[in-house]
């Protein structure tokens, strides 16, 4: 069982961290759209690929007129699939634009507001039923486009945390994120940009095979470094 004292700690770690991430990279300006439905198609298409790609791709979709939820829900999806093919997996993510255009429309008519309007539980229930929208899927969604207080956990996360000592490297989804809206203030600004940091620094520095800890701003902080 945790104790107060050490409730105090962990809270006081994350915020350190933090501070030490955002003094090194600045504001993210996440998430990297002009408008509520950019972010919901590039967090579609942004899953097993680079963001460089996936600009293409919304570039392309962009350059045929059909960035609105009405225009892409009834367009062809063969044409689709052409348009998304540089955010790689295009059968695929053409078929999950899809699905979540039939689940904009049929629910919300298409408006974005009114969905963002619902409660964050509501939402969340009813975009994990959505085809090919898992949980991380869901709450960029939620928390970028929707403004939403939910915090977004990846692979980075899960990474850089168990290197830094804070998790133990087994937990799901849902026990990293509870862990992380336990321990940190409710503030959407603040999960906004912890996310966006976390990103940052897992492609800058905590890559997977070799780190390059000698760059990293969290090296006095972590575990990983003592191995
Ligand atoms: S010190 Fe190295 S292992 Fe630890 S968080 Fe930084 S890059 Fe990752």
């Amino acid at each position: 069982m945790i104790t107060k004292m050490e409730d105090k700690k962990v809270k006081a770690q994350l915020l350190e961290i933090y501070n030490l991430l955002f003094s090194k990279y600045g504001d993210q300006h996440w998430w990297p759209a002009n408008t509520k439905f950019e972010v919901i198609v590039g967090a579609l298409l942004t899953q097993f690929i680079s963001w460089k790609n996936v600009v293409k791709a919304i570039d392309n979709i962009k350059a045929s007129n059909l960035l609105d939820v009405h225009k892409l829900h009834e367009c062809d999806i063969e044409l689709l699939k052409e348009l998304i093919r540089p955010a790689g997996f295009f059968n695929r993510k053409a078929s999950i634009l899809k699905s979540v255009m039939t689940f904009l429309v049929e629910e919300y008519e298409g408006d974005l507001d009114k969905m963002f309007l619902t409660s964050l539980d509501v939402i969340r229930e009813k975009l994990l039923k959505v085809k090919g929208i898992g949980p991380e899927t869901a709450d960029s969604i939620l928390l970028y486009a929707g403004m939403k207080e939910i915090f977004v956990v990846d692979a980075y996360t899960m990474r850089i945390f168990t290197r830094l000592g804070l998790l133990k490297g087994d937990e799901k989804y849902h026990q990293v994120q509870e862990f992380f809206m336990k321990y940190l203030p409710k503030d959407v600004d603040l999960y906004n940009q912890y996310h966006a940091l976390i990103v940052k620094l897992g492609s800058d520095c905590c890559h997977s095979k070799k780190p390059k800890c000698d760059k990293c701003s969290l090296q006095d902080l972590c575990q990983h470094q003592a191995l």
